[in-house]
């Protein structure tokens, strides 16, 4: 059953008659530099947006014992955030509809060097159709567009018909384990929805992403007697080389799945960070390397975990230098399952409802590389989980920006979605 006509038209325009504050509430976002662990303030930010809103109110903190027990947490650092975690709810009067989670997450990755910005990263600089900011696009922009799309109901006298419950996350962008602490905390609904910037497709299939840390030592001497000394940065180099051979392979394995046969290069291997030596002269004695790589759905985190550190124990193995001292591997982050959106799902079908009528197109779907808080709902809560946003560029890159024109078209999408997904009835007096 679709929506009323009337209705959705009503809500249309009440998405375009609020947009102005809807741009003002994202730029507000992007102000607080929440890069990780930085978003307390943030976060005390959307617990008073929505509170104002009179959403009853729920905030609570990361709880790493929980956390340690479930297979899908990511491991615990020193860098990891203890920021709470934030969830609006709105309780109908009368539960009819089905329910559903609206999520979004606070926290940003790095700038890198402020220079290479045309604006600074967390000022929200509007040129044109876009607006500039570190995480804007990923994805303040979408959290705000969540509590938009409902903002957009109550404005024209009618609210979901059922439980909401409106999380605020964070952790998002290194284990994952903001999304799961709601979990734990004992959310569920009948579906989630999470607006990253996804070109305004939905998200069939997310691969999982495994971070690690791998250690070489080697021994240091004078550069003179090189010949004796063990370069540990030379070794990390063909520890290096070996992970791309595995990349490689994994890659070659996509005809096997079927969301991926189709995809150029799936599974990526990130070298993103490296650092080691302590002397333009002296044989470096230490490097660390912190890799991200990606997994197939239907490989749990544990199994490609031990798929690493084997490979990498067994070119130790054949290695002169590492043979006698073998690089040490930590998993420091993410140890995430990917996940598939099963096709011809209730929710799946409501969304291509609402999103051609806010866009006049179908609704495509496809596949994504990166990793997903959308796996937390789709694996552990078995809910169908509509990955679905708007147009962002440069997210992690330099001048990440967010298209407002897009923005508005998802914000109408998710607020017809709602209004079909849970149903309606008038605002609470
Ligand atoms: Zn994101």
């Amino acid at each position: 059953m679709s929506l009323d006509p009337a209705l959705r038209d009503r809500i249309i325009a009440s998405v375009d008659q609020g947009f102005d504050q809807q741009i003002a509430l994202s730029q507000d976002l992007i102000r607080f530099p929440s890069t990780r662990a930085q978003e307390h303030a943030v976060q005390d930010f959307v617990f008073q947006t929505l509170r104002k809103r009179g959403y009853a109110m729920d905030r609570f903190e990361m709880d790493q014992k929980a956390l340690e027990r479930h297979p899908g947490s990511g491991a615990f650092s020193e860098e990891h955030s203890r920021a709470p975690i934030v969830v609006g709810i709105h309780r109908p009067r009368n539960e009819t509809g089905r329910s559903l989670i609206l999520q979004g997450h606070v926290d940003v990755v790095p700038t890198g060097p402020t220079e290479m910005w045309t604006h600074p990263p967390f000022e929200p600089v509007i040129e044109g159709d876009w607006l500039y900011g570190r995480g804007g696009a990923d994805m303040k922009v979408g959290l705000a567009a969540n509590i938009s799309a409902l903002d957009a109901l109550r404005r024209i006298g009618v609210q979901p018909a059922a439980t909401i419950y409106v999380q605020s996350v964070v952790e998002e962008e290194s284990t994952g384990n903001g999304a799961l602490m709601a979990h734990l905390r004992g959310y569920k609904a009948d579906a989630a929805l999470i607006s990253e910037p996804e070109a305004e497709r939905l998200v069939r299939a997310n691969v999982g992403v495994l971070w690690f840390q791998i250690e070489v030592r080697g021994f240091p001497v004078h550069v003179r007697q090189m010949g004796t000394g063990a370069n540990a940065i030379d070794a990390a180099y063909r520890v290096i080389g070996e992970l791309r051979r595995l990349e490689d392979e994994w890659n070659a394995e996509k005809v096997k799945h079927e969301h991926f046969k189709d995809e150029n290069h799936p599974i990526n291997l990130n070298i993103g960070k490296i650092e080691g030596g302590d002397w333009a002269s002296s044989v470096p004695c230490w490097c660390k390397i912190d890799c991200r790589v990606s997994v197939y759905p239907g490989t749990s985190a544990e199994e490609a975990m031990r798929k690493i550190t084997d490979r990498i124990a067994a070119f130790a193995r054949s290695d002169t230098f590492l043979a006698n001292m073998p690089p040490m591997t930590t998993f420091n982050g993410f140890q995430a399952e990917g996940y598939v959106l099963q096709p011809g799902s209730e929710a799946e079908a409501v969304l291509g409802r609402a999103h051609t009528a806010a866009t006049g197109k179908p609704l495509g779907t496809f596949m994504t590389a990166a990793y997903l808080d959308a796996r937390v709902y789709a694996l552990y809560d078995k809910i169908p989980t509509l990955c679905y946003g708007g147009l962002g560029e440069n997210i992690h890159g330099f001048d990440e920006r967010a298209s407002l024109a897009s923005t508005k078209r998802i914000t109408k999408a998710i607020a017809l979605f709602i209004a079909e997904w849970c149903g309606t009835e008038p605002v609470n007096p």
